[in-house]
């Protein structure tokens, strides 16, 4: 919060009062403006700011995120005569880190990681000018006073050489690795350009496959491998500069490792005066710019910490030593069609609250379900997400999530009155948050997964009743299943599974998830070829033929565990057309599947089939087992997609003419699948409902405990 006092005439405030509104800074957001009019005079004559007051306002602070490099600063980057020319930290009041180096509130220099880098006089004299763009700028620096750059060999030794980044630069060039340290963590950058240190970078198990994210030079280094449209080229120039996904062009100029398989690649702009400083150098016109961490833990923000866990990968460090306070990973996004669909919230938008359009009763924490985790806090009409966590599967994880929802209730001042779970028994989250509600003697609600993604549609959307299609991979649902394809009818804290898809075995439990072959037996079980087909692809499974047997046998035995996954179809429908036979991450069939549809038309058209509240699947499956040879594999995958939207979207709009519900959604990471999600809000607004879907937190697990906050504060 911010106060201003005035003295004046009426009019003269007035003209204040308008400018405050109409000529605010680019970064500055008005959440309300309160007035109070006094008569009195205390002769104020000229323009101070006074230090922050030390007490803070019960409804929560505004902490910024970190903020992308602006045109003011990056101009003197490049002035020869600017006294901050080639200086990698050059920030001001309007762009640079803000979250990553607040320790605590408020936010004033003693209480950053910047109060261990004294301003010289020059930089003071700025600081102190009311007239100077870094009046009051918290991050403020130069070269003379602020934090230094350094670069380290593979063992963590120093490097002579009098131009540290120029030096990094050139090392890409020459097929390096390198650790890079930037405001909320590390990355491990290469040439993109290069087989060789994108093969050494997928060395590591977790990494066979997964697409890496590029920095690029500049938009139109972008337009050399990739197609921007409007709303992604947008994205990409905002202050937050997220990695957008965007189309690969054909054919693709980079190198075929950093996406394998996929027609997208994601892309980001450079957002620091160190990562301009490096094109300077850096010749290809991207680099991969990928999160640094150990296997399955949090983003490396330490110097050691980088040395020890990534001296086999990386060839060298470029570092600086300034602390990281809080670590950010990059931000994802996705646009489908021209609507930016967060994949992963967090650097840039953590921790800007999202306001509610009706302020809660309750203030609650939720901790999110397993996978691509965050926290949520309620509090009046704001909702705070802490940064992207991640897979809360290892300790250093769970550590990080407790660490980052500390942080953040400190910073905002909150004190949950009831703490919100999955309702999964066996989530770390789950038994974080039945500790918290022992310890603080609070009431705890355990929210169904599909549920938590409803309600997070009806909070962004400020609606009390919806039908909601929560399509994903997994989720426990309220019958102890696997839970992946439903529609709910939901009524403020209210819920109702109105129909889901057809339930497929999972054929030796969680092996399924991994390997999608087995969801293929599962489903077509009752079709004669599927022992041939089995032992046919017999190669794809780990254990190959007596694999393929074993399988047979559990089939005849039909002793299933059985899940209504959308998730698990699309991966059966990959396995079907040989697009991916295993899941090396989360998604990867049916990513693939999506990018194999590029081109296709949907040749098939099977009829929709619901019978009761089941949308049968195995029709599809089936349909497609049989075309597999005869018609086209984008055709085939284009046909699957089809279908899944036309039969989720015909039920929805059954239910609620049926329930007289008039807004319909669509949550769940299957809602980032762009064919499937533009043909239900097609069909949803032809049937003259309203449409809508996550666009402030993501549609994926990363949302999943701003649901869970919003339904329990009902509660
Ligand atoms: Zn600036
Ligand atoms: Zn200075």
């Amino acid at each position: 919060m911010v106060e201003i006092v005035l003295e004046g005439e009426k009019e003269r405030i007035d003209a204040f009062l308008k400018a405050l509104r109409d000529e605010k800074p680019p970064l500055a957001r008005l959440d309300n403006v309160q007035v109070d009019f006094s008569e009195s005079e205390t002769g104020l004559s000229d323009f101070k700011i006074e230090a922050s007051s030390q007490t803070r306002s019960k409804s929560g602070s505004v902490i910024p995120p970190d903020i992308a490099i602006c045109d003011d600063c990056l101009s003197e980057l490049r002035s020869r005569t600017d006294r901050r020319h080639g200086y990698f930290f050059i920030t001001c009041t309007n762009c640079g880190p803000r979250f990553t180096t607040i320790i605590t509130l408020p936010y004033d220099r003693p209480n950053t990681t910047m109060s261990q880098f004294p301003m010289c006089a020059d930089c003071r004299t700025e600081y102190t000018n009311p007239m100077d763009r870094r009046f009051h700028a918290q991050t403020t620096a130069c070269a003379m006073c602020g934090p230094k750059v350094a670069l380290l060999d593979n063992k963590g030794s120093p490097v002579n050489t009098t131009d540290p980044i120029k030096e990094a630069g050139r090392l890409l060039n020459e097929g390096n690795v390198l650790a890079i340290k930037g405001n909320g963590g590390f990355h491990l950058a290469s040439s993109t350009l290069q087989d060789g240190p994108i093969e050494r970078l997928r060395r590591s198990k977790e990494r066979r496959n997964k697409p890496f994210a590029v920095m690029a030079r500049s938009l139109e280094s972008t337009l050399t491998f990739a197609k921007i449209r409007s709303a992604e080229r947008n994205m990409l120039e905002s202050y937050i500069r997220p990695i957008v996904l965007l189309q690969k062009t054909e054919p693709f100029s980079l190198s075929s490792l950093i996406s394998p398989g996929l027609d997208s690649v994601g892309v980001m702009l450079p957002y620091t005066g160190m990562h301009w400083l490096i094109f300077e150098s850096a010749e290809d016109p991207a680099i991969i710019m990928t999160s640094a961490n150990a296997p399955n833990e949090p983003i490396i923000t330490e110097n050691e910490s980088a040395v020890k866990n990534l001296g086999d990968i990386a060839d060298y460090f470029l570092v600086h030593d300034r602390e990281i306070a809080q670590r950010a990973d990059d931000s994802v996004i996705r646009c489908l069609g021209e609507i930016p669909t967060p994949i992963r919230r967090s650097r840039g938008y953590a921790p800007a609250p999202i306001i509610l359009s009706k302020a809660t009763r309750t203030a609650v924490l939720a901790l999110g379900a397993e996978l691509n985790v965050t926290a949520c806090m309620v509090l009046e009409n704001k909702a705070y997400l802490t940064q992207h966590i991640g897979d809360t599967e290892t300790v250093e994880t769970s550590r990080f999530l407790e660490d980052a929802t500390t942080h953040l209730a400190k910073l905002i001042g909150f004190s949950p009155e009831r703490v919100s779970c999955d309702l999964h028994p066996k989530f770390t989250t789950t038994k974080i948050a039945e500790r918290i509600a022992k310890e603080r003697d609070i009431p705890i609600s355990r929210i169904q997964h599909h549920h938590a993604h409803a309600g997070s549609l009806m909070a962004e959307h400020g609606v009390d009743d919806i039908v909601a299609i929560v399509c994903d991979g997994f989720g426990l649902g309220y019958d102890g299943e696997a839970w992946g394809g439903e529609i709910l009818v939901c009524h403020e804290d209210e819920v109702r599974r109105a129909a889901h898809l057809e339930k497929q075995p999972l054929l030796g439990g969680d092996l399924a998830t991994r390997y999608p072959a087995r969801m293929v037996a599962g489903i077509l079980r009752d079709e004669p070829s599927i022992g041939d087909w089995l032992k046919s692809n017999y190669s794809k499974l780990p254990h190959g033929e007596e694999e393929a047997a074993i399988l047979l046998q559990q089939l005849s035995k039909g002793d299933f565990i059985w899940t209504s996954s959308c998730g698990r179809v699309l991966d059966s429908i990959a396995a079907i057309l040989g697009i991916c036979f295993e899941r090396t991450y989360e998604g990867e069939p049916a990513m693939k599947l999506e990018s194999s549809s590029r081109g296709g038309t949907d040749r098939l058209s099977v009829e929709p089939k619901m019978e009761g509240e089941v949308i049968r699947t195995t029709n599809l499956v089936r349909r497609i087992y049989d075309q597999r040879e005869k018609i086209a594999r984008a055709d085939l995958a284009f046909s699957a997609h089809s279908y899944l939207a036309r039969a989720l979207a015909d039920a929805a709009v059954g239910i609620a003419e049926q329930e007289d519900i008039m807004t319909v959604g669509f949550s769940g990471g299957v809602a980032l699948n762009e064919i499937i999600s533009m043909m239900i809000r097609d069909a949803i607004s032809d049937a003259g409902l309203r449409f809508v879907s996550n666009v402030a937190v993501p549609p994926g697990d990363g949302g999943v405990s701003f649901g869970q906050a919003y339904l329990a504060s009902l509660q």
